[in-house]
């Protein structure tokens, strides 16, 4: 039974019981919608209380009915059997009320949660807007301001607040959440009902309210639908009567739900979900991880050792020398200075983390850990010596594992007695925000070692991709081939900043040059020098050109673009088009849509030999890396996705 009533002295106690989350399946919706009208018809019923078994309330739609058409009986009509009860209807809320969950809540006549609780209209994530009446009923609440915010950011807010704005009647004190929903419905049973959303009123805000918010929504959100069809939805709310403001956002709603912004999204969220349990790790236990090593304290060591202090785990950082570790240990206390300065954490939570933090220049003091992360400079030879001396001061079950970017895990691990314990960890920058964790095993590395690994990335809250062993993995592989396009396009005549402002309209934060210009020119020109200097053949790029000229990016004050005085804005450069010896300006007529639909192009190719080289497990996947590590347009849904939904073209 999903669906079950007890009565308790006069209260109906119904209690959803549908694991794992109570979704608003259909079978879910039927249930309710009938009890609802037996309990109508129960004399000796005088209130009711909503409650949900296991760990939360409704917390939204059941992913097995995504993008599927709707099935009868609907959200909205479920909600309006409830707010048209005889009997007043108590939503008693703890875990989230996600969506239509928070739409069944507003739909009862009170509502009140645990501390814990969280309230929200997340459906703009999913480029959609709420469909129940969510734009309709709470702002009729909370006011239009409090509502505007909520339903466009998608951002839960906690009991409290939610208490505050008036969305929650009654902050539950105690454990006991179902006998105080039931002594509340007994104070109330009295009473008469409170207006019905219909027939309350909230005051439509000023016009320049309204201008402001689609303002800043426009920029925001550049490019994406819902969350401004979901601020046109709430004006309209305040602007009509509540059935017409009703029809109107359901009709939004199911005009959204087959958008291409809905179902990249949706892709997209289906993707990250499957992602930390591979379905080849099943069964699999991994290892335990208490205590980790981190070994080189510059940018990506650092940002590693606070990813790891951020999930609770003590660190030691190895550096190479005292002033070194020094300086280690320096960034990531200011790391957590600046956390506090800007709000992120209290300044208890920062002393909590960095009290799990030590550091040492001697690897006898790692005896104890189960994994250690290297992340020193990018050669052969340093990672082999630092792989050998892991390999004699850590135990014989201990993880070991190589952030490298682009040199090969197995010729790092040649030698290691114990090689089915070593593994790539490739994170990206800044290590410690970066969602991405490329996840790259050798031939010789343990089931348990990667389902570790998988397990330790769901800890740190990262996104983790499996990666095969190839130049550059699945992502900075597709990097090199979006770069070589963009360069390709120079040649062809298109300007530099042509080519960014491209990608900027497609979605991109940065195009492919201003972001080269501030990670810095050198990185990649470096590692062609390397890979030169060991025999491989590789063309001189542009980029190289502009290193050897001494334009290495914004800390040079001059890259693809100039940087006078410091300054971090690009300004377009008279002479780089002379160093480069480019065609300027002779295909100035080429759309934005046509050069981002090159270099879309390009990277979904190289995504498909990427994947016939099995180098990733699925185009979701390479999706997820772009997404996560290189700030591909989530709403565009990833490289693969945007090819495969656009009928193979970029365009
Ligand atoms: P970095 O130069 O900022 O830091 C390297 C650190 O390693 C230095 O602090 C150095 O003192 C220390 N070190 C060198 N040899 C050592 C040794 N033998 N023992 C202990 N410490 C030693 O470099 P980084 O950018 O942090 O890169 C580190 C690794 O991460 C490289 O393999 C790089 O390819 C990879 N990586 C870098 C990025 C990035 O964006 N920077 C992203 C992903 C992966």
């Amino acid at each position: 039974m999903i669906v079950t009533v007890e009565i308790d002295g006069g209260v109906a106690v119904v209690t959803i019981d549908h694991p794992p989350v109570n979704a608003l399946s259909q079978a879910l919706r039927q249930a309710l919608i009938e009890t609802a009208e037996a309990l109508d018809a129960d004399p000796a019923v005088e209130a009711v209380v909503l409650i949900c078994a296991g760990r939360t309330f409704i917390a939204g739609a059941d992913l097995g009915e995504f993008g599927k058409p709707t099935l009868a009986p609907h959200l909205p009509d479920v909600i309006a059997r409830i707010e048209g009860a005889r009997l007043p209807w108590v939503a008693a809320i703890h875990g989230s009320a996600l969506g239509g969950g928070l739409e069944v809540a507003l739909g009862c006549h009170y509502r009140i949660a645990m501390p814990g609780a969280k309230l929200g209209l997340p459906e703009v994530n999913l480029g959609l807007i709420p469909g129940a009446g969510g734009t309709v009923r709470l702002p009729r609440l909370i006011g239009f301001e409090a509502a505007v915010d909520m339903v466009t950011s998608g951002k839960p807010v906690g009991a409290g607040k939610a208490n505050a704005l008036g969305l929650v009647d009654l902050l539950v004190d105690g454990a006991d959440l179902r006998q105080a929903a039931i002594a509340f419905a007994r104070d109330i049973a009295t009473k008469p009902l409170p207006p019905l959303s219909r027939d309350r009123v909230a005051a439509s805000p000023s016009e320049a309210f309204w201008k402001e918010q689609a303002q800043e929504l426009g920029r925001r959100y550049r490019g994406q639908e819902a969350p401004v069809r979901a601020l046109a939805s709430l004006r309209n709310a305040a602007e009509t009567d509540f059935e017409s403001a009703m029809r109107h956002e359901r009709a939004t709603f199911l005009a959204l739900r087959d958008s291409a912004e809905a179902t990249a999204l949706r892709h997209v969220f289906l993707a990250e979900r499957a992602a930390p349990r591979p379905q080849s790790l099943e069964g699999v236990r991994p290892l335990p991880i208490r205590k980790t090593a981190v070994i080189g304290g510059g940018t990506m060591g650092t940002g590693i050792a606070a990813a790891l202090l951020d999930a609770g785990l003590p660190v030691v950082l190895i550096e190479r020398d005292q002033a070194a570790l020094d300086h280690g240990l320096a960034t990531l206390r200011n790391l957590y200075r600046t956390n506090v300065e800007r709000g992120r954490l209290t300044e208890s939570e920062a002393e909590a983390r960095l009290a799990q933090l030590d550091g040492s220049t001697d690897y006898d003091v790692l005896s104890d850990v189960d994994l250690a992360i290297e992340a020193v400079f990018e050669k052969l030879d340093v990672k082999r010596a630092v792989f050998t001396k892991l390999q004699a001061a850590c135990r014989k079950d201990a993880i070991l594992a190589t952030n490298t970017s682009y040199l090969d895990p197995a010729a790092i691990a040649k030698g290691l007695e114990r090689p089915e314990r070593f593994l790539g960890l490739h994170f990206f920058s800044p290590a410690n925000v970066m969602k991405l964790l490329e996840i790259v095993p050798t031939r010789a590395t343990s089931a348990d070692v990667l389902a570790t690994a998988f397990a330790l990335a769901r800890q740190l809250g990262k996104v983790p991709v499996q990666a095969g062993i190839c130049d550059g993995f699945i992502g900075n592989r597709i990097l090199k081939r979006y770069r070589a396009g963009a360069e390709a396009l120079l040649l062809e005549g298109v300007s530099i900043e042509a080519v960014d402002a491209a990608m900027r309209s497609f979605g991109f934060a940065m195009g492919p040059f201003e972001a080269q210009d501030l990670g810095g020119l050198d990185i990649a020109f470096l590692q062609r020098e390397a890979a030169r200097a060991n025999g491989q053949a590789i063309a001189e790029t542009l980029c190289d050109r502009l290193v050897r000229a001494g334009r290495k990016g914004r800390k040079t004050g001059a890259g693809w673009y100039d940087y006078p005085d410091g300054s971090s804005k690009p300004q377009v450069s008279s002479t780089v088009g002379e160093i480069l010896a480019l065609p300027a300006g002779s295909r100035n007529a080429i759309s934005h849509h046509q050069i981002a639909a090159r270099l879309l192009d390009a990277m979904a190719e190289e995504g498909r030999a990427i994947l016939e080289e099995q180098i990733a497990g699925s185009a979701a996947d390479i999706d997820l890396v772009l997404i996560h590590g290189y700030g591909f347009p989530r709403w565009r849904g990833g490289p693969m996705h945007y090819a495969e939904t656009n009928g193979g073209k970029g365009s």
